[in-house]
């Protein structure tokens, strides 16, 4: 009785063990992963910088290294991209709802068939017309 008494406090001991290394040990992978996202933070900082650097040493027409220089066009692209990409979104933003004479059916793939009444497309297996509701053949 006194032996599993025994077995039981060390099993109990253990867990608590466990549970204090593992807690440890998250909590020193913590205190690195801040350290680490402070480096990324300074080094996207420092590349930035160095873009701007580049960037400027090839607006004013400077020779640099070809490695370099093709930094400097690639990042002179990317603005142009950057730019298009949100005035994209500012287009798609834009854009008004415009309600449609079948709001479904143009989503549909596959067979479609034409409504006798209205001519909305829809599924060839619709058996109601999805804009104007007339029964389909
Ligand atoms: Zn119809």
């Amino acid at each position: 009785m006194q032996d599993m008494f025994d077995n039981a406090k060390r099993a109990a001991g253990a867990m608590v063990g466990r549970a204090a290394w593992e807690a440890e040990k998250t909590q020193r992978i913590g205190a690195i992963q801040r350290e680490l996202g402070l480096l990324q933070r300074e080094r996207a900082a420092l590349l930035d910088q160095l873009a701007g650097a580049v960037s400027d040493l090839s607006r004013r027409g400077e020779a640099m290294p070809p490695a370099l220089k093709a930094i400097a066009d690639r990042l002179a692209a990317m603005e142009d991209e950057v730019k298009r990409a949100q005035s994209a979104i500012q287009t798609i933003q834009a854009e008004k709802y415009q309600p449609t004479a079948a709001p479904y059916a143009v989503s549909v793939a596959g067979p479609e068939k034409a409504c006798p009444t209205c001519g909305a497309r829809m599924p060839s297996s619709a058996r109601f017309c999805s804009a104007c509701g007339a029964r389909l053949a």
